[in-house]
Order: structure tokens, then sequence, then C-alpha cells
């Protein structure tokens, strides 16, 4: 049985704090009906709570910690940054450093321009998109998330679905207006709207692996539908690859699925654990950014030596090993092997998805490809067996909604831990 109490002593002053007592909602467990362990730190595959627990962790900050928490070059990077001072509002040669590095990996990014979030980057390709179109309204697809800027929070999955709210009050009608939600992987109904409204769409923006409502895959098809029919309408086509870039591959989706997009955003591993998110594209599209051109986008903190250092070090990593996400993906394959044999075994039937070093399961009979799929599967199993693996020194994401990340640190040993945990979990979750 878990100790939760010095968690539950600070989660009940953060309350008086907070909303919630997070700074971010899925982090409150509130859908799980537990405490959140309140970390004390963490090292490579493994967090620790204030109580002294530890967890095999599976969340990596949500994405980021793809090399592993507290990587020693990562430390070291950021120990020598911060002797130099952490900010200085000014050009560092750093800043190009981790651009170039980019462009190499996403070659569709002939310009780019560094952020703080993947909200940040999300909204900013927007307007960009807008201002070079001069058009107004942005085609989503229902269930992917792209941060909380107002024209993307409709139908927008991952912690408002989790929240049960699907969208969020404080949006105002005029500008949900221009939003266009539609279902994932629905070829027709895509290409019946472009038919109608394609001259007045300034964006088509979606995540080309979906990963805000537990992991969902494009179908066939899907991608590249979506690329011929913006191109024939001059709409700017959007990759947000905050979560999937480096990660689904080192070079993303785009990559993967050999589809070009005119945008990408980019956040989380960039970023190392850091603050940094970027968005970025044709050359032509990109002039339009202030100060080469009239849309405005700014940030004092923007390109933050620290921030820099850490994503730079991090892709570095990633990338001197030509093995790393290989053998990351091959690892997460074991995983999720062994979560299908374990499920069935206790007479679960389970959807269980993968893309590279991301996966999710699905408490689901049918196959899950959007979000009503998602929505269908039974979250009171999902309950049960997440908090039968927290109790088992496993740390899940809080939610059927979101997407679970292995690291180049996790071990074929923690692995099999997670397996076995698993065995037990399921047979809760059947109860
Ligand atoms: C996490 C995420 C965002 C938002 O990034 P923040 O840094 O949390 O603002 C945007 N798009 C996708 C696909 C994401 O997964």
């Amino acid at each position: 049985m878990l100790h939760l109490e010095k968690s539950t002593t600070a989660f009940n002053k953060a309350k008086t704090l907070m909303p919630g007592g997070v700074n971010s909602p899925v982090r409150s467990y509130a859908r799980v009906h537990c405490t959140p362990p309140f970390i004390a730190y963490a090292k490579g595959s493994h967090i620790y709570d204030i109580d002294g627990n530890a967890y095999i962790d599976y969340v990596g900050s949500w994405g980021p910690m793809i090399a592993g928490h507290a990587h020693p070059r990562v430390v070291k990077a950021l120990h020598d940054a911060v002797e130099r001072g952490t900010s200085y509002g000014a050009p560092t040669t750093i800043e190009s450093d981790l651009a170039e590095m980019v462009r190499y990996l996403y070659p569709s990014i002939e310009k780019i321009r560094m952020v703080n979030s993947g909200t940040e980057a999300t909204m900013s390709a927007l307007r960009v998109a807008r201002g070079f179109t001069g058009r107004n309204k942005i085609i989503k697809f229902i269930g992917c998330y792209h941060g909380h800027g107002d024209s993307l929070l409709v139908k927008a999955g991952s912690g408002l679905a989790t929240f049960g709210c699907p969208d969020s009050p404080g949006i105002t009608p005029g500008t949900a207006a221009d939003t266009i939600a539609l279902p994932y992987n629905d070829i027709p109904t895509f290409q019946k709207t472009m038919r109608t409204l394609g001259n007045s769409v300034a964006a088509v923006i979606v995540e080309p692996i979906a990963g805000n409502m537990g992991l969902i895959l494009p179908q066939e098809g899907f991608l590249q539908t979506l690329r011929e029919v913006t191109k024939t309408y001059g709409t700017v086509l959007i990759f947000d690859e905050v979560m999937c870039g480096f990660r689904c591959n080192l070079r993303g989706a785009q990559d993967m699925y050999h589809i070009l997009p005119d945008m990408t955003c980019l956040g989380k591993i960039i970023g190392g654990g850091l603050p940094v998110a970027a968005y970025g594209g044709r050359a032509d599209i990109m002039h339009c950014v202030s100060p080469e051109g009239p849309v405005y986008q700014a940030g004092t903190l923007s390109g933050n030596p620290l921030a820099m250092t850490a994503g730079l070090e991090t892709l570095k990593i990633i990338t001197e090993d030509p093995c790393y996400i290989p053998k990351t993906t091959a690892l997460t394959t074991l995983l999720v092997d062994g979560l299908k044999t374990a499920a069935a075994a206790a007479g679960i039937s389970l959807c269980a998805h993968q893309a590279g070093t991301m996966f999710s399961i699905f408490f689901s009979k049918n196959a899950v490809i959007d979000y009503e799929g998602a929505a269908a599967a039974d979250q009171t199993m999902f309950c049960k067996y997440f908090l039968a693996m927290l109790a088992q020194g496993i740390y899940l994401p809080p939610s059927q909604f979101e997407t679970c990340f292995v690291s180049g640190t996790h071990t074929d040993i923690d692995i099999h831990t997670t397996i076995e945990a698993s065995r037990t979990a399921f047979q809760k979750a059947a109860q």
C-alpha cells in the first residue's frame, strides 16, 4: 500500500493557493480519486516523491524527458550555462546552433522562431498562417490538443476530455466561430468541408499522430488527403508535432509518413525539460514574421540561453547515437506486447497503440480511431488499473486520454517490472 501522507499535507496546502492545487490541470489526479504524489527528485527512468516512494516513470514530464531525468550531460551543460548568466534578452550563438539542428532533422522548416511553450507555438503559427493567407477560418480535429490558445480550445481532447468539459468557457463566440472542428481520420467530412469553405480557410492544424486523446494513429490516406486538399485551396497545413516530434521517430511524423507540411510546431523534447517550443516552416510564410514582416510575435525569454542549452544537449544525445530512438522504440514494443499479453490473460479487451517511444492503451473492444472511440473506452477500468499500477510503483498519466512515454534510460528490468505489475493491475481492473 502506497503511503502519501506528506503528499497529502502538501496537496492540502497547495489547494489553498492554486486552483485545484496545481499549475496545470492534468496533474491533479481528480479523476482517479487519489492524492498526486509530490515529487522530490528524479533520475533516469525513476521519479521519487516526498514520502520516499520510488516509481518507474512513464510520464516523462508529459514527453520532454526522452533522455531520462537529470541526464549527466544535460546537467553539466546547464551548470556551465548558468554560470554565464540566466538571460540577456539579446542574440546568442546557441539559438542558431539549436535552430540549425532542428532544420537538419526537419528540412520542411526553412526558418524557425523559438518560443516558450507549445501553446505559444501553435497560437503564433496560426496568426502567421492567417497573416500570410489573409483568411480567418481554421480547421482543427476533434480530440487534438494544440495548447490553450483561444481559437484552439474547441473540442480539444486531453485535459478537457479528462475533466468532461469538451469546450472551455471564456472563449468568445466570434473566436469559436472561426474554428471548424472535424472528426480525426474522417477523410470524406474533411473533403466536403473544404469543398464549401476551402477558399476562406487559412490553416488546417493537426497532430499528425494524435497524442492528446490517448495515442491514435492517422489512418491510411488521412494525412495525404490533408496535404493534397490544402495545396489545392492555398491553405497552410500545420503539423503540430509538439508531442510526436523527435519521439515517434527522430524526424517526426512528417518523415515517418513522408508528408511535408507548410509549417511545423515543436515543443516538449526540443527543450529537454526546460520551457522551449518553436514554430517554423516554408521561408515565404515565415518571411511574414516580425521584424522581417508585419505579423507580430515576440518573447522576453524566447531563446533563453538555459532553455536552448537543455534542448540542444538533449537533441545531441538522441542524435549522436543513431540507435537511440530505435532502441527506445524496441523497448516500447516489448512493453506494449507484454501489456497485451497480460491483459489477454486477465480476459480484458485492450487496444494498445504505439508510435516509436510513445504508447497508450484503451479499455475498448472496438478499434479506436477518433475521439468518439477514445471517449467510449471504459474509464472505470482505467481508473482501477491506474491506481493498482501506482500502488506497485509504476507512474502513469492519470487519464485514459493521455499518452505514455518511454526514455532511453528505461531498462529491460524496468519494462519487465512494469509488465509484471500490469498482471495484477489488469486483474483488479477486471473485477
Ligand atoms: C503539449 C502540447 C501542446 C502544448 O504545449 P504546452 O507547452 O503545454 O503549451 C500543443 N500541442 C501538442 C500536440 C501537445 O502535445
